[in-house]
């Protein structure tokens, strides 16, 4: 059994920071503090062994709101299949591309052995609740996948005029809470905090038994309190471990998480590996 699992991994590829990001990641690099090189995905996978960590691979497919080529599913099947033992894959695909999109959805899960779907509302620029999404939700319910969707705000066009175009209500918390109701049987993950919607979030994750989130984007110093005092107490079961690497390495987010007082070590572990081994059926 791994000492943790990673929710949250971005490939650092040239594929993804010079393709799928090109014009966000110097706004993001500023954003987060810190410059994000090209990196091979075989020095990822021993950063990962080394910390005893399995990562969640994702895919990116923002190409019609941005015009940026996709971070396609087979790159990172491909790379899950190199390091099965280090990574997991979830799929992405762009929701504005229709029946071909749930077509992808459905190859990635079942041909190329990805666990999950990732989408990025703010980017792919779409409302989670508009129902001609729909067939979407329904085909990965059936595949009986979890769907991980950003919430809150955004380092990607953070600190530039209008924000490179990007708006931040479609990273409301409130549109995942519509989903979640009309699709009971599908799990899903708000990833990040959801600031400064997080307390949406946890009324979200209160009420409905089918969504969790992820801790990812920020240091646990900087999480807001509400959501790591409930982490503690009344939805331990429903928080889980993510460092949206390569903006934040997940040994310095572990260092901080350790030197959080309150958190027992049972609580530790399973906001650490249990929880979400529990959501992607994973050992
Ligand atoms: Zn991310």
């Amino acid at each position: 059994m791994p000492k943790a699992i990673d929710m949250h991994v971005h490939l650092p590829t040239a594929s993804f920071l010079d393709g799928a990001l090109k014009p966000f990641k110097e706004p993001a690099e500023a954003f987060f503090r810190s410059k994000v090189p090209v990196r091979e995905m075989d020095e990822v996978a021993r950063l990962y062994e080394e910390l005893d960590i399995v990562a969640v691979l994702l895919a990116w497919d923002a190409e019609t709101a941005t015009g940026l080529p996709p971070l396609t599913n087979d790159e990172v099947a491909e790379v899950v299949k190199k390091y099965p033992k280090q990574f997991v894959g979830f799929a992405c695909v762009d929701p504005w591309k229709g029946k071909p999109a749930v077509d992808e959805m459905e190859r990635a899960i079942t041909e190329l052995g990805l666990i999950g779907a990732k989408f990025h509302p703010g980017i792919q620029a779409f409302y989670p609740n508009d129902k001609q999404f729909y067939p979407l939700y329904e085909k990965i319910t059936e595949l009986g996948v979890p769907a991980l969707f950003h919430t809150g705000t955004n380092g990607l066009g953070a600190g530039t005029p209008g924000g490179m175009g990007v708006r931040l209500d479609y990273t409301r918390p409130i549109y995942l809470d519509h989903v979640a109701a009309d699709f009971p049987e599908l799990t899903i993950i708000g990833a990040h905090p959801a600031w400064p919607w997080h307390d949406e979030m946890l009324a979200i994750i209160g009420h409905k038994s089918n969504v969790f989130m992820d801790l990812s984007g920020w240091s646990p110093k900087y999480v807001p309190k509400a959501i790591m005092d409930e982490a503690r107490t009344r939805l331990q079961d429903r928080i889980l471990f993510g460092s949206d690497y390569p903006f934040i390495m997940p040994q310095r987010w572990l260092a901080d998480f350790d030197s959080m007082e309150g958190f027992s070590s049972e609580v530790r572990q399973k906001i650490l590996h249990d929880n979400a081994a529990r959501l992607l059926k994973i050992a």
